[in-house]
């Protein structure tokens, strides 16, 4: 059997640490370790790597702690818009979707999108007639209503500000949520989910739903989902980057994930990270913001779940 391999994210942009009590660290913390228990225990059963990267997103979805599913963040309108997309690195088959709302998991609609349409992204009105037509219940509102997100939202409410660096408490920023994976064949996929941020403009779309952006995967080379300023990983198209660094130019996963988030990321102005696995099993979790939640298992390492850097 090859290696299997599993790394989850919730967000590049973490509360800063004198922020951060050791109850609310260890909330985030049981989070991303039940998301990527999910994913794992699949992987180990001999699903997909898609299974295995939907299973863990949509647990990461259900809890209000991150900024996607519930707990997204509000626009400038007061409303919850996400966006999501997945890619299966074995047939480059990929689905996504921008601007829902009152969809519970917005990665198992990308996913109906990749498998039960002709198309690969749906956005707005036409992802929500989808939607319907696959009968997906529509959850109110309230069902997505977080008080941090809200106040959050307060603080910049009326201005046109939705920069990254609108907030003293420095969490407001991202809280994407993620998860990539490598099964037992070697299939790669990755998959991407979130609100977007605060105070976003109505029409917003992130890099989150962007096949090459903000997702990606290929057997050949990675599959990745990036977290942060979704402007500057769209105009760095940093996903597809990665994989071209490794397809084209031969850099490990590691090295490549480096350049992009060390140099390549900062240098366009961006901040951020990204996790990301190769058809070997390994894997990489580069960021260049204070901390990034995150988590990981593969068949020969155990778990490690954390959220600032060393
Ligand atoms: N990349 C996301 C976006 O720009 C935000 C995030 O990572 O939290 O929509």
């Amino acid at each position: 059997m090859k290696k299997i391999a599993l790394a989850v994210h919730g967000g590049a942009g973490t509360l800063v640490k004198g922020m951060m009590t050791p109850e609310k660290e260890s909330l985030y913390k049981a989070v991303l370790k039940s998301a990527l228990h999910k994913g794992y225990l699949l992987l180990e059963s001999g699903r997909s790597a898609i299974e295995a990267v939907e299973a863990s997103v949509k647990e990461l979805e259900d809890s209000h702690l991150f900024n996607a599913g519930k707990g997204s963040v509000f626009t400038s309108e007061g409303k919850h818009e996400m966006d999501a997309s997945i890619m299966d690195g074995k047939t480059l088959n990929a689905g996504a979707v921008s601007l829902v709302s009152g969809i519970k998991n917005p990665i198992s609609l990308a996913r109906d999108v990749m498998e039960k349409s002709d198309h690969v992204f749906l956005a707005s009105i036409g992802a929500m007639q989808f939607a319907e037509k696959l009968k997906y219940h529509l959850e109110d509102e309230k069902y997505f209503y977080d008080e941090l997100r809200y106040q959050q939202w307060q603080e910049i409410k009326g201005t046109k500000d939705f920069k990254l660096d609108h907030s003293v408490k420095k969490d407001a920023k991202f809280g994407t949520v993620g998860a990539v994976a490598c099964d037992r064949f070697g299939n790669l996929a990755a998959a991407t989910s979130t609100g977007g941020m605060t105070n976003k403009q109505f029409g917003r779309v992130g890099d989150s739903p962007m096949i090459g952006a903000g997702n990606y995967a290929n057997n050949k080379t990675c599959a990745v989902s990036c977290t942060g300023s979704g402007e500057y990983f769209i105009r760095g198209v940093v996903a597809y980057d990665l994989s071209c660094l490794m397809e084209y130019k031969n850099l490990s996963l590691q090295d490549a994930a480096e350049v992009l988030i060390q140099k390549r990321l900062l240098k366009l102005g961006g901040d951020g990270g990204l996790i990301a696995v190769d058809a070997l099993g390994n894997i990489a979790m580069p960021f260049n913001t204070e901390g990034m939640y995150r988590g990981c298992k593969s068949s020969d390492s155990a778990d490690q779940i954390s959220i600032y850097g060393n």
